[in-house]
């Protein structure tokens, strides 16, 4: 199969939905990162998503639908604050896990009794959304257990020959998945840290949990048991304090003829002048923006990506701290 990448257009919009309803899986564009998208009545194409990813069976994909969509057709809204939610922060980057009407088909949901639904703010993608009028399930548009792309050129070096078309809609604005909020209780409960924050969601709700997800536990939120977001070379992931450590690690692997980088904020490059460096930036923001980029760079030109942690676990950081130490760690 080839694989076209073309960039969003009224005509390219028309051939993504038509390609949709014919029951393939496409690569789309969001804030968060790049999504493979089907439509998610249809269990034929939404297989094809689990084959095109080697994806596991038993980690659910998320429903797209665009802002004027009738939330109830797919899911029962069983407490006030998730109005709340979502006149605070939909369109973005905040998934809601509800009861599931079970619309979207079990090959989507894994069987379960829930349903994760996300609005994107991408214009590109409310576009596609308003157009295709169906939920769109899709996960992130990279082979399994590897970093999540933010072009649409990732998607391609993933995907080449699997899937038909890729809809280009530059970099994703965000930079990591959403975060996945679990509203099936009284209280909402984070199952992935990402860019909308336990703080944001308190600020609105009044109380926000995280999931604390133990070995051996029964998890809610199956994809956070995964192997994740690894780049194709070696990584290790650093404290802050141990600046001495990193510098003898990177010296190792010069010595040994390899090519290190160190992947860190702004702030801490500053102790590595004259060192390979990987920058993710200054804010929470750009950093998260810059992740993923980071990493599929430092994969086609380091043996290994020596990955600092961020400064703390609050906000945003939360979410990032998540992925570098999945990432890298
Ligand atoms: P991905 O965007 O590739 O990270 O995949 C979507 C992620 O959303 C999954 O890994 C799950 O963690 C989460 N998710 C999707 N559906 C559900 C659900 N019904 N309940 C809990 N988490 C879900
Ligand atoms: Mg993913």
């Amino acid at each position: 199969m080839i694989t076209k990448i073309e960039k969003i257009t009224e005509e390219s919009l028309l051939k993504s939905v038509e390609l949709l309803k014919s029951g393939e899986v496409i690569g789309i564009p969001t804030e968060t990162v790049y999504g493979l998208g089907a439509v998610g009545t249809m269990p034929s194409a939404v297989k094809k998503i689990f084959e095109v990813k080697g994806r596991p069976a038993d980690n659910p994909l998320i429903a797209h639908v665009h802002k004027d969509y009738d939330l109830n057709k797919l899911v029962y809204i069983e407490h006030d604050y998730v109005y709340e939610l979502l006149k605070a922060y939909t369109p973005g980057p905040l998934t809601l896990v509800f009861k599931s009407k079970k619309v979207v088909c079990e090959e989507a949901t894994c069987g379960g009794e829930t349903l994760a639904v996300r609005i994107p703010s991408h214009k590109g993608c409310q576009s596609l959304l308003k157009l295709l009028d169906m939920p769109l399930v899709a996960p992130s548009a990279n082979l399994s257990k590897h970093t999540s792309p933010v072009t649409a050129q990732h998607v391609y070096n993933d995907l080449d020959g699997k899937i038909p078309l890729i809809l280009d809609g530059g970099k994703c604005s965000g930079g990591i998945e959403s975060t996945v909020l679990d509203v099936t209780e009284k209280v909402p409960r984070i199952l992935r840290a990402g860019l909308i924050t336990k703080e944001m969601v308190e600020k609105v709700v009044g109380a926000c949990l995280i999931a604390e997800h133990k070995e051996g536990d029964k998890v809610k939120s199956p994809g956070v048991k995964y192997k994740h977001y690894q780049p194709k070379c070696q990584t290790a992931l650093f404290s802050r304090e141990q600046i001495e450590e990193i510098k003898k690690e990177y010296k190792k692997y010069k010595e040994q003829n390899k090519i290190p980088f160190i992947m860190c904020d702004s702030d801490m490059a500053k102790n590595f002048e004259g060192y390979n460096l990987l920058n993710l930036g200054e804010t929470e923001e750009e950093i998260a923006r810059n992740l993923y980029e980071k990493l599929l760079e430092g994969e086609k030109i380091a043996d290994i990506i020596i990955a600092v942690e961020m400064p703390n676990e609050k906000g945003i950081y939360l979410g990032i701290t998540n992925r570098l130490k999945k990432s890298c760690g």
